[in-house]
């Protein structure tokens, strides 16, 4: 029984089946994966209506030393928000709207359970627009993306939620309700992809754009990756800079068909059904990869980047085409509807290595005959978001316990072109050394150890990788289940 907190009683809830759905987040878990290392479900729900509530929730957890695991939209798939030692469930999601927009210093105040969409919806009827958003907008609030890595569409003109962030206000482990700038001690920095660990976001201000003017899509098929890869450099480098360039692989494409979606560039078959179930493991029906970039802002620069496209080294689709892709673009994970179940390793990877890292999960494909599609983001000039999926099927237990571990084996290819997981949470702790250099480590368990000294903030993330995650521990654990997956892959294209 949870002891008596100061809220109203609608905004905390002992119940199983609520506190059930806060055990897991998108990506299904098996429970001796979760159950038999961690204390996943809850011991209660907290709906804070305000800041001040935040406040009070918090400083009793901490005379109590209960740990609290703040949770957004719960978009994130590495158990961010998902607590790992019980206590608290802290919901952000009633701290939601009042908008305010300064458009003489073209910024906003907004409550950070708003969504992306929502947001970006209120500021164009306004005449501005947000600088950038995650392609999960819909569901992915804006104090969850301040909290994890903020880079997503429109990265590549605007830069990293971390650049457009004017002021938080936030309620850290003590209870205190901060607010925080550049400047201030803690500075607001400290807050960016801290995932929940520091304290509390109750209150975002952050810089906009007017709302563009012009924009234009255009999208491209390529016959080889590495002119795929040439593609993605020089747009990501160009002046007019593209507000965003997505691309995809064969396998991508391949997996959209699966799903019963047409894949932009693919050989048209015979009107009407779904494609063979032969092309489908063919990515040779599909061209090597795709890229669609897209232009926005004044209508002179918005013509001038369309001009420059004219050197790139792809084969340009037609324009209905384009705008489709544009209108799906926070729709990319619609490929789960192939079913049961997809898993994914996210990764952020120098863009001159792209080419390299595409051909090599396709070879990676083939050899462990494993369904692949890779797609991301040019997220800097210099600097991808890359995800590889897979089609997995969580009702069988042991197989998908197996191909849990193959992600491990797309993780250490992204490693060897230079890459390293985008995001911690819980699943990417035995990564840390590739995230972190070991000066940026000890400087973040510092200010940890300073802000939140009984670490009650989302504990057993970030830090440190806890038991059974221990490099020494999961690396050859991994690796037997990867092995294990590809046997399970090899027995059942065998069977008739
Ligand atoms: C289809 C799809 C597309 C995606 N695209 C992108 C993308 O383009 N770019 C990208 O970066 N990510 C992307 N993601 C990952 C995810 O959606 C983002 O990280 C998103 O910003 C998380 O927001 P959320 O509201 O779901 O936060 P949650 O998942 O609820 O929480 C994320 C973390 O932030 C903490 N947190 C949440 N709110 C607060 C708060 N107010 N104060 C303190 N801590 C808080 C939580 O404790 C947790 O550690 C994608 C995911 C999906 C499923």
């Amino acid at each position: 029984m949870m002891p008596i907190f100061d809220l109203p009683p609608d905004r905390l809830t002992e119940d199983l089946v609520e506190r059930t759905m806060y055990a897991r987040d998108l990506a299904p878990v098996p429970e001796i994966m979760t159950r038999s290392f961690f204390q996943t479900l809850p011991d209660a729900i907290v709906r804070p209506a305000n800041a001040t509530q935040v406040a009070d929730v918090i400083r009793q957890a901490a005379s109590l030393q209960l740990p609290v695991t703040p949770r957004a939209a719960g978009s994130t798939s590495y158990y961010n928000a998902v607590p790992v030692r019980g206590g608290l469930v802290l919901d952000v999601n009633s701290l939601r709207y009042d908008i305010s927009l300064d458009t003489a210093r073209q910024t906003v105040r907004v409550l950070p359970g708003t969504t992306w969409f929502e947001l970006d919806d209120t500021l164009r009827r306004q005449g501005a627009a947000v600088r950038s958003y995650p392609s999960s907008a819909i569901a992915a609030t804006v104090g969850g993306w301040v909290s994890t890595q903020g880079h997503g569409i429109g990265s590549l003109q605007y830069g990293a939620i971390a650049d457009q962030l004017v002021s938080l206000q936030v309620v850290l482990p003590t209870g205190e309700l901060r607010e925080l700038t550049r400047n201030s001690d803690p500075p607001l920095s400290w807050f960016v992809a801290a995932e929940g660990t520091l304290g509390v976001i109750t209150t975002v201000e952050l810089g906009v754009r007017p709302r563009p003017a012009a924009e234009s899509h255009h999208l491209f098929s390529f016959d080889d990756l590495d002119a795929l890869g040439t593609g993605v450099q020089s747009l990501s480098h160009s002046q007019p800079r593209p507000y965003t360039v997505f691309f995809a692989d064969a396998g991508y494409l391949a997996l959209l068909e699966r799903a019963g979606f047409h894949a932009p560039g693919a050989r048209r078959q015979e009107a009407g059904g779904p494609p063979p179930a032969s092309r489908l493991l063919s990515p040779a029906s599909y061209p090597a990869g795709m890229l669609m970039v897209s232009f926005q802002g004044e209508p002179a620069a918005v013509n001038q980047g369309r001009d420059g496209l004219a050197r790139l080294p792809g084969r340009e689709l037609p324009s209905e085409l384009a705008l489709e892709e544009w209108s799906l673009r926070l729709y990319h994970l619609r490929n789960k509807r192939g079913g049961p179940s997809l898993l994914a390793t996210d990764i952020w990877l120098p863009l001159r290595n792209l080419a390299a890292y595409l051909a090599g999960v396709r070879k990676l494909a083939v050899r462990s005959r494993q369904q692949i599609g890779s797609y991301g983001l040019a997220i800097t000039p210099e600097w991808g978001q890359v995800m590889s999926i897979y089609p997995t099927d969580e009702r069988r237990t042991a197989a998908y316990l197996a191909a849990i571990g193959f992600t491990k084996r797309l993780h250490d290819l992204g490693a060897h072109y230079g890459g390293r997981p985008y995001g911690v949470g819980l699943w990417n702790t035995p990564y840390l050394s590739r995230l972190f250099s070991r000066t940026d480590l000890r400087e973040l368990r510092r200010r940890k150890a300073l802000l939140d000294p009984h670490g009650i903030m989302n504990p057993g993330k970030l830090y440190a990788a806890p038991f059974p995650l221990w490099p020494v521990t999961f690396a050859p654990a991994a690796t037997a289940l990867s092995l294990a997956h590809t046997t399970f892959l090899r027995g059942e294209r065998r069977s008739p």
